[in-house]
């Protein structure tokens, strides 16, 4: 991060032109281009939570049958063990952002409960 602040559009979440910070750049493929990528302080703090939700997940994943664990991604056609065993102990902390939400499932194997109003994405 450069860490000075820009006014320009948000690569991010909010679709909003307004303070921004060049967080990293991206690289697409053919033909490949690059691209500096530029959050708000919103989205920024969206993105660390979000960071902070994962470091949480990895820390919690089930196991297979074989006492492997299973990642929160996995290739397509590897698809995800159907006998998955889930931490007993219950120390997988709640997200906080909507990607955790996503990843809550995964590492408990229970549907995450709604959001509460105002908690962000
Ligand atoms: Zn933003």
């Amino acid at each position: 991060m450069s860490g000075t602040w820009l006014i320009g559009a948000c690569w991010f979440y909010c679709g909003r032109s307004t303070l921004v910070m060049e967080i990293g750049s991206v690289t697409t493929g053919l033909p490949v281009r690059h691209a500096p990528l530029y959050a708000c302080g919103d989205c920024l703090d969206v993105l660390e939570r979000s960071v902070e939700d994962y470091a949480r997940a990895v820390a919690c994943l089930p196991v297979d049958e074989d006492g492997m664990e299973v990642p929160l991604y996995v290739a397509p056609e590897a698809g995800r063990p159907e006998r998955l065993r889930y931490r007993a102990d219950g120390g997988c902390r709640r997200p906080r952002t909507g990607l955790g939400r996503q990843w809550w499932p995964l590492i408990t194997g229970v549907a995450p409960e709604s959001p509460s109003p105002g908690a962000g994405s």
